[in-house]
Order: C-alpha cells, then structure tokens, then sequence
C-alpha cells in the first residue's frame, strides 16, 4: 500500500477507513493521529502504559523537568476554530508538559481567514512556523485533507485531529480507552465488558469515535440507549457486526442499567441542528440520583463533557462517577501520544523503569 504522500486526494477519498488508517499507518512521513481506526490492541495497551509513566513521573519536580526537557526544540499550533474548554486545555498542558512552545488561532476572525485565506493556505503557514498541528474544525474530514495537503509539501508535519465535525474525535475516545483501562484494572480489563452509550448519539462524535475503538477489545457489548431521532449510524453498527462484536439498540435506560459496566452518558448535540428544530424529550436518558442503585458497585459513569442537565452534580459524589477524572485523563493520553509523535516515548519509558 502506499503512503498519504503518493496518493490523489481522489484516490484517498475513495478508500475504505481501512484502506485510509493502512495509508497513513506506512512509514515515510509523520504519525498523523486522525482516525480511531488507526489504533489496534497493541497501540491502546502500549499508550495506556505510556500515559501511566508520565502521570508518575510528572509527579515529582525532577520527574516534570525530565519530562519538559524533551521537545523544548518542537513547536505545536493549536487550531481551533470550533468551540473547546478540556481538549483545548488538556492538549495545552500536555504539550507544557513534554516542553514544547505553543501558538493558537482559536478565532479565524482574528487571522488572515478573515480576508478570505483558504484553509489549506493557513495550515501551510502553520507548517512553516511549528512542527505540529492540533486542529479541530466542525468541517467533517477537514484534518485529513490538512494532512494530505501538508503531505504534498515541502514541511510535511504531523496532523492531529482533536475533533472533526460531527464525525470523529479520535483522541476523546483514546482517553475514554484508559479510563476504561484504569478503572477495570482489577476486574479483567475491558474484555467481556458491558458499555451502554445514552443520548445524541447519532451526533456525538466521541461516542462514534470511542465504539470502533471498543472493536479491538473481544466480546465488548455494546447498548445504545436514545431516542429514535438520536440513534447510532448504521455505519457503526454495521462495523461491529463485521468484526463479530455484539450490539442492542434501547430505549429504555433503568432495564439496561444493571447489566452495565461502563455507562457513557452525552449531551444533545443541537450544534448540529438544521431548519426548523424538533423538540426531543431526552429526560429519560439522564441519569438520575434514583439510577444509582440500579448500577453495579464495580460499574462506572462516564461523559465526555460538557454536560448539561443529563447528569445531575449530586452524582459527582458517587465514587462510580468517573468523569472528572476521565477529563483529567486525557492530559497524560495526549501528552503520550505526542511523545510517540516525536519518537520520545522510549526515553520516558525507560526513565520510568528506572524510578519504579
Ligand atoms: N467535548 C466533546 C466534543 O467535542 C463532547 C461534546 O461537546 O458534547 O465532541
């Protein structure tokens, strides 16, 4: 297969999502991080141990001054033209962490967008001052085109994609992933485990992003709980029959509940409502403080935030709510994944072996 850079935009458009993580899994140019389907088993592990070692080691003052003498010499724009408090703070702080300098467009008012430059003629800019873009943009595929674009030059940097339209948010669900590594540590890992998803799920791309990756996990089950008008894609279900996972659609939230181990809770996306907006009652699918006893002792809550009204804040006291530290969580994975983009992941590795 070849790689991003010997390829039409055509030709890479017209590929499976297979056929597109193979492309940008060849060697030959940067790691770009766009799509949940370029993580296997074995990448999920290792940067779960990857996130676990930075998170010990940044806890001690030499441990955070090893950490940030890594990428002093690597620069990272953050490019977000679409709305963001954690991924923007946590991709922040993650690249203060390994001690990269940083820049940010996070308003196209304020730069030359603003006088009708094109996307692709920005991110060229980017590329001439920084070594990596973090991006997200409520164009669906837009970071893909920019890492084909930037393939095609002469400062091929790598892309990240921090969340694409309503689509994907690869990096959201590579933090669901160690939450859910971390929190069923002691109880078998992920295998064999009941996720149920509630809400927009036909909108919210994490939860997209989150259920391909839960498909490198065997006999993962999956339950999908909303409202007709907020139901998964087929796209997705249809994914995880191919690669024999089990899945059931609900509408009903109590009777699945107590066969959960993970319950991923959403907010209706009406970001994405278009014309005339029809009034969706989503009050059966929060989770209310009477669900708690329904839910298993070993089970946990989760949610990508922001939420609204569909987890009430009486919940965050319950040890199973997990989401505050799911947040948290996603500072280390990122700070993770761009050592691993920059090839330094080894050094951390074998500092932490050192110090344990
Ligand atoms: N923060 C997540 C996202 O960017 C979830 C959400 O906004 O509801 O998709």
């Amino acid at each position: 297969m070849s790689s991003l850079r010997d390829i039409s935009w055509d030709q890479y458009q017209a590929f499976s999502l297979a056929q597109k993580s193979g492309v940008l899994a060849k060697g030959g140019g940067p790691l770009h991080v766009l799509l949940p389907q370029q993580f296997d088993r074995a990448n999920l592990d290792s940067l779960g141990e990857l996130a676990t070692s930075i998170r010990f080691i940044a806890k001690s003052k030499e441990g955070s001054l090893f950490l940030s003498s890594l990428l002093p010499h690597k620069r990272a724009m953050l490019y977000f033209s679409q709305p963001s408090t954690r991924t923007f703070l946590s991709f922040l702080s993650a690249c203060q962490i390994l001690g990269l300098g940083i820049g940010e467009v996070r308003d196209p008012s304020t730069s030359s967008e603003f006088k009708g430059e094109t996307h692709e003629d920005s991110v060229r800019t980017f590329s001439s001052y920084f070594d990596l873009i973090i991006m997200r943009s409520k164009i669906g595929g837009l970071a893909e085109r920019v890492a084909w674009v930037l393939s095609h030059s002469e400062r091929p940097i790598p892309v990240v994609n921090a969340g694409s339209g309503s689509d994907q948010h690869p990096t959201q669900a590579l933090l669901d992933i160690y939450t859910l590594q971390r929190s069923f540590k002691d109880i078998g890992g992920i295998d064999g485990k009941t996720v149920v998803f509630v809400g927009d799920l036909a909108r919210g791309r994490t939860v997209r992003s989150l259920s391909v990756l839960l498909a490198n996990y065997s006999k993962v089950h999956q339950i999908f709980v909303a409202p007709p008008e907020f139901q998964i894609g087929k796209d997705v279900l249809d994914l995880l029959t191919s690669k024999g996972l089990s899945w059931e659609l609900s509408s009903d939230l109590d009777s699945v509940i107590p066969r959960a181990d993970a319950v991923y809770m959403t907010r209706v996306q009406d970001e994405w409502d278009e014309g005339a907006v029809k009034k969706v009652d989503i009050s059966k699918y929060c989770f209310t403080v009477d669900k708690l006893p329904l839910l298993k002792s070993s089970a946990i809550i989760m949610h990508p935030l922001p939420r609204r009204n569909e987890i009430p804040t009486e919940i965050d006291h319950d040890p199973r709510a997990k989401y505050w530290r799911q947040m948290r969580n996603g500072m280390w994975v990122r700070a993770a994944l761009i050592s691993r983009i920059f090839e330094c992941d080894h050094e951390i590795e074998a500092y932490a072996h050192a110090k344990r």
